[in-house]
């Protein structure tokens, strides 16, 4: 069985103007002989001129989120569609602070799957318990069931990710042990598996939560991480390069 090649993302979140594609020129000028695809995820407001100063890199742009519907009176939202016209390849869908701060569902998050597909967009899937849910044994539980309800069936055959990015880690300097993420992405595989037969063995399963350079090549060379969902330390292409090149 040939590993799914890594993928190693940058979420900006709601950070950067103009100025900021400095950070991502300097990330696509220090890439090495990376193995991973690299990409950055930022702002909707900088993928086209992000698309424009990455002109020639292999670093991919993607979008943060879509709204399930190609068009239509939803004031605010984007569509997969939209954001695919600016030039977003991937889009990040289900991020914990989506599914807490916007009641985001498992079914909703199925939703925009498809709506990312329709539009020709590749899915990154977060799922992820909370500290809570860890302290009482259900982690496991909790995002294998996130994945069974946030995946839905036509992603057999297309390109996608899941990005395991338990809650309590995001942003919070805080990572679970390599034992602790080895044994979460082995049950994530285990149910894709179950869900999409060999094409379970496709997507790569990415890490999220407090990567930094000090901790990358640890959490990049355990079993069944298939490269890393990256917040903070995305934005400054010193520490985004440190990750991609502890690979
Ligand atoms: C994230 O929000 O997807 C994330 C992983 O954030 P951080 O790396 O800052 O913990």
């Amino acid at each position: 069985m040939t590993a799914p090649t890594p993928l190693i993302a940058g979420n900006w979140k709601m950070n950067g103007l103009a100025a900021s594609l400095d950070e991502a020129r300097a990330t696509a000028a220090g890439i090495g002989q990376s193995r991973a695809r690299v990409a950055i995820c930022p702002p909707a407001t900088l993928i086209r001129p992000m698309r424009g100063a990455l002109a020639g890199s292999a670093v991919l742009v993607g979008a943060q989120d879509c709204h399930p519907q190609a068009s239509g009176a939803f004031t605010g939202d984007l569509s997969a569609e939209m954001l695919a016209e600016a030039g977003a390849r991937l889009v990040i869908l289900g991020h914990s602070e989506r599914r807490a701060g916007y009641g985001e569902t498992d079914a909703l998050v199925a939703a925009k799957v498809h709506a990312a597909l329709r539009g020709g967009l590749e899915p990154i899937v977060c799922v992820g318990e909370t500290l809570d849910q860890r302290k009482a044994g259900d982690a496991l539980g909790v995002v294998t069931g996130q994945v069974r309800g946030s995946l839905p069936p036509e992603l057999a055959g297309r390109a996608w990710s899941v990005a395991y990015e338990p809650v309590w880690a995001i942003g919070t300097g805080l990572t679970p042990t390599t034992a602790q993420i080895e044994e979460m992405h082995r049950a994530i595989r285990a149910t894709l598996r179950e869900m999409f037969g060999g094409d379970g063995d496709m997507p790569p399963i990415l890490y999220g939560g407090s990567v930094k350079p000090a901790n990358a090549a640890e959490i990049l060379h355990a079993a069944e991480v298939g490269g890393a969902l990256v917040g903070g330390a995305s934005l400054k292409a010193a520490d985004f390069l440190g990750i991609i090149n502890a690979l």
